[in-house]
This record gives C-alpha cells, structure tokens and sequence, in this order.
C-alpha cells in the first residue's frame, strides 16, 4: 500500500502547519496524511485540516451558516479554496470586468467569500468600476469569485497596491462573452442587487447588446 519502490531521496522534514509536527499522534491512513489544500507552501495534515473546519463550523455556526461554509472552505492564510483530494476547478473564464453599480464607483475585495457585510471581511483593497480582472477561481456555492486586481485602489485609507486578490460577488462582474453561454454555469444571486432594478435592466442590456455593440464598449478604451 505504501509507495516505498520509489528512488531513495533525501527526505525533506514537512511539519504540518496547524499542529507543527511531522507525524500527526494516533491518527493513521489518511487522516495522517500531510497534504496541501491551498496555495500556502506548508503543508496540513489532512486530519487537523477536517478538525479546524469543523471548529469553524461550531464557532460561526450560531451567526451565519453561508459566512460558517465560507470559511471553512477558505485558507485563512492564503484566501485560496481549500480543496481535499479534489483538483482545483478552474473557472470557465479567466478574466471580467468589475462592475460598481453605482455608489463609491468601487467594489472591496474580500478576505473570504461571505456574503457578510462585517468589516473584518473585507480586504483592504477594492477594484473600480470597468477595472479588468483576473478570475482565479469560484467558491462552492457558485456565488464568490476569487479575483486579482492589478492597481486596485486601497479600500480604506489613500494609494494604490501592485496586486491585490479577494473574492467578489458575481453580480459586480461582467464577462466579456456571449450572455447565453455564462448565463449556464452562473448561479442565480442569492441576495438582490445593490441597487433595486438594477439586475433585470443589466440582463435586458446583455441582450440588447448584441444588436447595440458599441454601447458595451464605451468603457473598455483602455483596450
Ligand atoms: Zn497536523
Ligand atoms: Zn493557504
């Protein structure tokens, strides 16, 4: 069961990051297992890893199940999806736009996907309206997309940051392709838009886009 017909290497010793030890105490099989879930270099043992997120859901459990499930399927170091035995799924377009609808003319990024409005969610940068974005991945729900923004404004305070990556709500992307294809795969909005109207008057603009083009370019002159 055990791989041992590989190649003597120099084993490297990897602790895990949430117990910091090597070998996790009377755990075997692949509770034991040192794996990694996320973008983070260290390692975690594949059972402290199921134990912090079951403490995640106690603890957060009594004020928000969507901010409980966000959590605990989120690096609190990285940000990434934290993904056990699976492959990252990536998403089914790696770039949108930011779309502010309305108020500051920015969107903050956040440190996990919630939908949660608490302060301390929020990242300390935000991307503006019509502002490219690199989409890097999507939560479970569907709805929070993990996103990096180059030169986003910071959030609170003046200035700007080289790279800035958290996850947003998918009612303030705009994909730059045909509106049935992303229609498929995007999930309903499980809260309603910023501002009331403005959901079903983007979806009549998606269409008429088509035979209106030039009124969806007006922002993207940056080329
Ligand atoms: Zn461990
Ligand atoms: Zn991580």
């Amino acid at each position: 069961m055990e791989a041992a017909a590989s190649p003597p290497v120099e084993p490297v010793e990897l602790e895990c990051r949430l117990c910091l030890a090597t070998l996790r105490d009377e755990a075997e099989g692949l509770e034991a297992q040192l794996c990694f879930p996320c973008n983070c270099r260290a390692p975690v043992h594949h059972g402290c890893l199921l134990q912090w997120q079951r403490a995640q859901e106690q603890f957060l459990e009594q004020h928000s199940f969507d901010e409980a499930q966000a959590r605990m399927n989120t690096c609190e170091v990285c940000g990434a999806r934290l993904m056990l035995g699976e492959a990252r799924p990536k998403p089914q377009l790696g770039a949108a736009v930011c779309r502010a609808q309305g108020g500051t003319g920015k969107v903050a990024l956040r440190r996990i996907p919630t939908l949660s409005r608490a302060t301390r969610n929020f990242s300390d940068f935000s991307a503006a309206d019509g502002q490219k974005l690199d989409v890097l991945e999507q939560d479970a729900t569907g709805e929070f997309f993990r996103v990096r923004a180059v030169r986003a404004a910071r959030y609170r305070g003046e200035g700007i940051t080289a790279v800035a990556e958290g996850w947003i709500r998918h009612v303030y992307l705009d994909w730059q392709c045909e509106s049935t294809q992303t229609q498929s795969w995007l999930p309903p909005p499980r809260m309603p838009p910023a501002f009331p109207g403005e959901g079903a008057e983007r979806v009549e603009a998606l269409s008429a886009a088509e035979t209106a083009p030039d009124s969806t370019l007006r922002d993207h002159d940056e080329r």
